[in-house]
């Protein structure tokens, strides 16, 4: 039975409205992840890690890079807009990868 969807539900909890089918190959990435990449070097507020809503950039500072948890990704697009040095790559999983969306 499919759960139901409500207007007052938190990102979270839509999240978990959604079905994924892992790609064996990564859809979303760094052009540079390197320690001289932008995002250890010039990028101070990292929109990537705010403002993806499935959570799939975390920032570690131990190793002054941006790890991408691509599995997560829910195909919205916000990251490449929004990166402000233009260093993240972002295509369409292979065919019938990635998210399902169950309402639409
Ligand atoms: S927004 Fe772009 S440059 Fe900034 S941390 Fe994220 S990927 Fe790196
Ligand atoms: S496309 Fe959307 S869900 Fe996927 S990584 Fe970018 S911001 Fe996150």
């Amino acid at each position: 039975m499919k759960p139901e969807l409500k207007v007052d539900m938190t990102v979270e909890a839509k999240l978990g409205t959604l079905e994924w089918k892992k790609s064996p190959e990564a859809h979303i990435s760094l052009r540079d992840d390197s320690p001289a990449a932008p995002c250890a070097a010039k990028c101070q507020d990292k929109p990537c890690v705010t403002v993806c809503p499935a959570k799939v950039y975390e920032w570690e500072p131990d190793h002054k890079k941006v790890v991408v948890n691509y599995e997560n990704c829910i195909e919205c697009g916000a990251c490449r807009m929004l990166c402000p040095y233009d260093n993240i790559v972002c295509d369409w999983p292979l065919g019938g990868m990635g998210v399902k969306y169950k309402y639409g």
